[in-house]
């Protein structure tokens, strides 16, 4: 295998449950498929942090030189409401409730996810396929799945059949999950019966009359099933078998389980190599979600117009608390976790804003070296961020060591070390260089938290006409002062 800037990766692989030595298929070369948002609403941070894992994995890698085809896709149809068989699509709710088109949900909401994005500064990727794009291929593999005899037709709807295929198969091989257990375990749902078995899912959907999202197909005009859009998009852009297959740990089963199986019915083929989960982020120590209403949105913390927080966190900040933890772990989101990243950042943005006029001298005090393979050490790790962040941390004290006399560094590992932190900082962590906005932001929170105590002295003395004219005047230009139990907060 040859190796890429002479480092050995590692990574964690759902699949086999161990870090394993990453080997791609075809050397230099590296096909990852991440499934992407349904968008029938706006992402919330959960959905971000998932999305944020993958472009780091993703950044990683062309870091290291490899070709990557990054194929994520739009949900835009199929996702039925419970995730599973029954319920509404998603999308079809949404337009129903709203009397617009399905097309213009999809619309909307794939435009604020990109802004998002964005705004995160995440790369978009090379390939970002439709499920509606692709109801052929769909049709296809369906074709294939029925002839090779594990998915049967009923009332114009396809379901693959589980317990054949676990005859000569292993279904629940990525998940752990036993077919014995899940069958003792279940019960025949209402409105299922078409199914032989509650186990067995659907490849193909009859619409029922007031279903508006429809396609003509060999069985009834209906949809495809959800986990069938992204073994054909997987496949019809990377093959039949590729690197890297990513998602959050929540679609591990039935998605991607489901996603096994058909690929292995369809060409008899394990899809993936390396099958990549990220951990959720939580609130209030409960899973973000879209359908509890236990989430926060990104533009609500960027404006700080939230019930949450105190105040505004820019995108930069916010992505540097989710990489200080690693994308295997849950993450706890709170405002004292933001306000601790923040003033992380700062510190460290302070540091290296010196990197230019740093003194040099006749030797280094430090092992720019095995400082900066360190670095790599940790993303080898299966992209072990916080490590990188610790060791960023090391160069920032180095930094302001020799600005003040106590170290020194001679004028090659100084260049050496500013390559590092600039391909670290800005290429594989893919920190903004906002760092004159931050700043501003700062300096903008501290005059607002001043001018807050300003207000309150007044109340307190009773000198209403000061106190008023204080929040209306920043109302005015833009800054909306909040009064809850804990204090006064504020949203731009
Ligand atoms: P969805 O739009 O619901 O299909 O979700 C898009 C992606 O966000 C999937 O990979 C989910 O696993 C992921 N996701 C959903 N909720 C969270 C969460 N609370 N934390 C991290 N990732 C999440
Ligand atoms: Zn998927």
């Amino acid at each position: 295998m040859k190796l890429f800037k002479n480092q050995k990766l590692t990574l964690y692989n759902s699949f086999s449950k161990k870090k394993e030595i990453f080997t791609p298929i075809h050397d230099g070369f590296i096909g990852m498929y991440v499934c992407g948002p349904t968008v029938y609403s706006n992402v919330h941070l959960g959905n971000c942090r998932t999305f944020l894992s993958f472009d780091l994995v993703f950044r990683y890698l062309k870091h290291l030189g490899y070709k990557v085809r990054y194929v994520r896709n739009i949900t835009d149809a199929g996702h039925l409401e419970n995730d599973a068989d029954s319920g509404e699509d998603r999308i079809a709710k949404k337009a129903r409730s709203e009397k617009i088109e399905p097309m213009e949900v999809v619309q909307n909401y794939t435009i604020d996810f990109h802004q998002t994005m964005e705004k995160f500064n995440a790369l978009p990727p090379s390939i970002e396929p439709t499920a509606t794009g692709h109801i052929i291929e769909q049709i296809g593999i369906i074709q294939e799945i029925l002839k090779n005899g594990f998915a049967y037709e009923k009332n114009g709807s396809v379901y693959f059949d589980v317990l054949k295929f676990n005859e000569t198969h292993h279904y629940g091989k990525l998940s752990g999950r036993n077919l014995e257990d899940m069958i003792a375990n279940s019960r025949e749902l209402e409105g299922q019966s078409d199914k032989k078995n509650p186990q067995d899912f659907a490849l193909w959907k009859k619409a029922e009359p007031k279903h508006i999202m429809r396609w003509p197909s060999p069985w009834s005009d209906g949809f495809p099933g959800w986990h069938l859009e992204c073994t054909a998009m997987s496949t019809k852009y990377l093959g039949e078998h590729f690197d890297i297959h990513g998602g959050g740990m929540d679609l591990k089963f039935p998605h991607h389980e489901c996603e096994i199986a058909q690929s292995e019915a369809f060409c008899n083929q394990n899809p993936v190599n390396y099958w990549m989960h990220a951990n959720m982020l939580t609130l209030n120590g409960q899973k973000m979600a879209k359908s509890t209403g236990n989430n926060i949105l990104p533009n609500e913390l960027f404006t700080g117009d939230n019930t949450i927080l105190s105040k505004p966190f820019s995108p930069t900040v916010t992505k540097f608390f989710m990489y200080q933890a690693h994308y295997r772990s849950i993450l706890d989101f709170s405002s004292d976790a933001l306000e601790a990243a923040e003033k992380g950042y700062n510190r460290m943005k302070e540091a290296f804003k010196n990197l230019n006029t740093l003194p040099t001298g006749k030797d280094s005090t430090m092992d720019i070296s095995a400082w900066k393979q360190s670095c790599y050490d940790a993303m080898n790790d299966d992209f072990n961020s916080p490590i990188l962040i610790a060791q960023l941390f090391e160069a920032a004290k180095f930094i302001n060591s020799v600005k003040d006399g106590k170290a020194s560094i001679t004028p090659s590992d100084l260049e050496i070390l500013k390559t590092a932190i600039h391909s670290f900082v800005f290429e594989v962590l893919g920190l903004q260089e906002e760092s004159i906005s931050d700043t501003n932001s700062t300096k903008l929170s501290d005059t607002v938290a001043l001018l807050i105590n300003l207000r309150k002295e007044a109340r307190e003395n009773k000198d209403f006409a000061t106190s008023d004219k204080i929040r209306d005047e920043l109302t005015a230009i833009g800054i909306q002062l909040k009064d809850g139990k804990d204090g006064t907060t504020f949203s731009l």
